[in-house]
């Protein structure tokens, strides 16, 4: 068998089922914008438009910029945390991780949601991991490949030589970007452009162990190996 350096996972959808508000969320993020005098830029995502917004303001003022930051982060961090509670295993979650950490391969969990969540869910639930890197943790969170990448660099370990699992486009978009085989987990899910394929599909999380060991996730590395020559 030949292991991975690493496997990394999305967190909600991915490992746990986790019903979070969003247009609450987004909701009181909104109100919050509107407190300081400004419209909710238009963004795909609540962080997104957050970070909008402290463009917006650090124009007028870089401690107002903070300041409302603080305030939206802390509004969609009260949404997150009353989800938390009632968060649950996916199918072959407790399998798969228990597995991949007897065979001593590292596990790590990037997500975007907030790190009192996700430690309050991981701690009750009792599930393996070795590093943790939510939005809390870095400066870029996904899409962009620096999440992931600071991830592997504190395990030691190599793109091309790990594994990203999650169950939306965005995660595929950022494995591909950071270099690392793409495992999508899911029900078929249509990929909005060529960066968001998964290089791997599976419909449960334990599906991963065959993966592992018959070796299939290396065909890709070898596979980007020869394109890059
Ligand atoms: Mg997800």
């Amino acid at each position: 068998m030949h292991k991975p350096d690493a496997v990394l996972f999305d967190f909600d959808g991915t490992l746990v089922q986790i019903t979070i508000d969003f247009r609450l969320m987004r909701a009181r993020a909104e109100e919050v914008i509107r407190r300081y005098g400004l419209e909710p830029p238009a963004a795909r995502y609540t962080l997104e438009m957050i970070a909008a917004a402290r463009e917006l303001a650090s124009k007028q003022d870089a401690a107002l910029a903070a300041s409302l930051v603080r305030d939206a982060e802390a509004a969609i961090r009260a949404v997150e945390l009353e989800a938390a509670p009632q968060a649950q295993p996916l199918p072959g979650v407790e399998r798969a991780l228990s597995w991949l950490h007897a065979e001593g391969v590292p596990i790590g969990i990037v997500t975007r949601n907030c790190r009192p969540a996700v430690l309050s869910i991981l701690e009750r639930l009792r599930l393996p991991y070795d590093a943790l890197f939510t939005r809390d943790d870095v400066a870029h969170v996904k899409p962009n490949p620096e999440h992931l990448l600071a991830c592997l660099r504190a395990l030691s370990a190599a793109p091309a030589r790990s594994l990203m699992v999650g169950d939306h486009p965005t995660d595929m978009r950022a494995a591909r970007a950071a270099g690392l085989v793409a495992v999508l987990v899911s029900d078929p899910h249509p990929a909005e452009s060529a960066e968001e394929l998964p290089d791997l599909h599976i419909t449960r999380l334990d599906d991963l162990i065959g993966i592992v060991q018959e070796g299939r996730w290396e065909g890709f590395v070898r596979y980007q190996e020869e394109a890059n020559r």
